[in-house]
């Protein structure tokens, strides 16, 4: 009968032990709570355990890293100690992040993960790795480094991911990356995962692995799904950052990515909310290993509710209980802000995803309507006017908060005496606008503080100039130009 109450067994999800997952892994993916096989890992796992190599369009928040991670960790044997796996990636923030997960699966297996990367002591990563370790996860020019001193032996990996491989290419690893392919000369297993499977990322395919199977997960369609999209026009009576911070008490988000599109409105932003009181820091590709790694940890852990971050920092980052992505601006392409959005509402949850539009850009909302299916609710403003008068009334309360916890009996006396003299207002309005300026100098501090460093974000001083040939059918180095943060 059509609509019989009782299911189909067959239509029932297979479990990770239907599709073949050893006990020890399925027993780590349970404590890690992934009880459903996601449409990835159904894609990727049975190619992976018979041992093929793959390549692979799918976004990040997809569950990529378990869909490589546990066929590949099932492959894998503990009682060896020469690491057979290599993972990389392009930034630390994802190698840790592919580090800690593979660790979780691979655990009552007794797999050993390291992740190397720059900005962290090497010494810690050459002992682990002189320790045992089943499987390496790095950017290439820490590996690199580590093969410079024979702390690592590329003929010894059986297979090697590159994951976020276009992100690889585009930031000038093409030559450190066919290094590595080229000296990984046992190499069975090449695995590919891209967002986008095109130019040099299709040569490097080529290049590296024979019969292919290729995975296309990337429908754009689904990386809105899940997510609530609310934008607000923004008009030019008032500095953007008012509209933010008005978009911001209306809302009140849990925690939060505030997106912008360079380096320079990330601290301006993030100095700015922390200036109206709320917890608020900037991840930004120049801020040292340490302090990016406590930004991420901060929110991670719930103790940090905004996070404000340019494209090029947060690339490949998992913050899976964000509930809010604001879109300071807009990017130009409809891509990034996919990315973007994806940064909430990931496997699952829901989330919300706020933009503030101006004029030209409206553009791009009909782009993302149109072509990706993304449905907008649009919110207005109050004008301006009354917008002003709230946040004046808004920064009053929040004064009167920060007075009240604040220390300064020595100030007393002075303070009276202004309350009791006759222009009393008038001082009154001079130490608020004095305390006005000082954000803004603050803002222009930072603004002209030197931007050190180069865009790419392995921080490694060791990258030298190599000598090693490569296969000659490697393809030139990608001269593709890309936006930065
Ligand atoms: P990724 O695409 O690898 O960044 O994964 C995104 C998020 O999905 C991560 O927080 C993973 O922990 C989570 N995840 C991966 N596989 C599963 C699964 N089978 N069930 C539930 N969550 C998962």
């Amino acid at each position: 009968m059509e609509n019989s109450a009782e299911k189909d067994p067959t239509d029932l999800p297979m479990s990770f032990a239907q599709f073949g997952i050893e006990p020890d892994i399925v027993a780590a993916l349970d404590e890690m709570g992934y009880d459903k096989v996601l449409e990835v890992q159904q894609a990727t796992i049975p190619p992976l355990l018979a041992g093929r190599h793959l390549s692979m369009r799918a976004k990040t928040g997809s569950g990529k890293t378990a869909a490589f991670g546990i066929p590949m960790l099932q492959r894998l044997d503990p009682a060896n100690t020469a690491p057979s796996l290599l993972v990389l990636a392009p930034t630390r923030e994802l190698a840790s992040q592919i580090t800690a997960e593979l660790t979780g699966i691979g655990k009552k297996k007794g797999i050993k993960v390291v992740a190397v990367y720059g900005g962290a002591s090497i010494q810690g990563q050459i002992q682990a790795l002189r320790d045992g370790v089943q499987v390496v996860v790095g950017t290439p020019g820490r590996l690199m480094d580590l093969a410079s001193r024979k702390e690592l032996n590329w003929k010894n990996f059986q297979s090697v991911v590159l994951d976020e491989a276009d992100e690889m290419l585009s930031m000038g690893f093409f030559e450190d990356v066919s290094l590595i392919m080229d000296g990984c000369t046992a190499c069975e297993q090449v695995v590919i995962l891209s967002a986008s499977l095109e130019g040099d990322t299709t040569r490097l395919i080529d290049t590296y692995t024979s019969d292919v199977v290729r995975i296309d997960l990337s429908s754009d369609r689904l990386s809105v799904e899940g997510i609530r999209n609310i934008y607000y026009v923004i008009g030019d009576e008032l500095p953007r950052h008012h509209y933010l911070l008005y978009v911001l008490a209306q809302e009140k988000p849990n925690s939060a990515i505030v997106f912008v599109n360079t380096r320079k409105d990330a601290s301006v932003v993030a100095t700015l909310m922390a200036r109206e009181g709320l917890q608020a820091e900037m991840l930004s590709g120049e801020l040292p290993q340490k302090e990016r790694e406590r930004v991420m940890g901060a929110i991670r852990a719930g103790k940090l509710r905004y996070l404000v971050a340019t494209d090029v920092a947060a690339r490949g980052i998992d913050i899976s209980d964000l509930t809010h992505v604001i879109n300071f601006s807009l990017p130009e392409d409809p891509a990034i802000f996919l990315h973007r959005v994806g940064r909430t509402g990931r496997v699952d949850r829901e989330g919300t995803a706020i933009s503030l539009v101006s004029g030209l850009r409206l553009r791009t909302l009909g782009v993302l309507e149109r072509e990706f299916g993304v449905a907008f609710e649009e919110r207005k403003f109050p004008p301006p006017a009354q917008m002003r008068k709230d946040r004046s009334a808004g920064n009053i309360e929040s004064l009167i908060k920060a007075a009240e916890l604040a220390i300064c009996d020595g100030f007393l006396d002075q303070s009276r005496a202004v309350l009791d003299h006759e222009s009393a207002v008038q001082i009154v309005a001079y130490l608020l606008k004095r305390n006005g300026d000082q954000v803004h100098d603050e803002q222009r501090s930072s603004a002209n503080r030197p931007q050190h460093g180069p865009p790419r974000r392995d921080s490694d001083k060791s990258r030298r100039p190599h000598s090693g040939k490569s296969r000659s059918s490697r393809p030139p180095r990608s001269s593709k130009p890309r936006r930065r943060g």
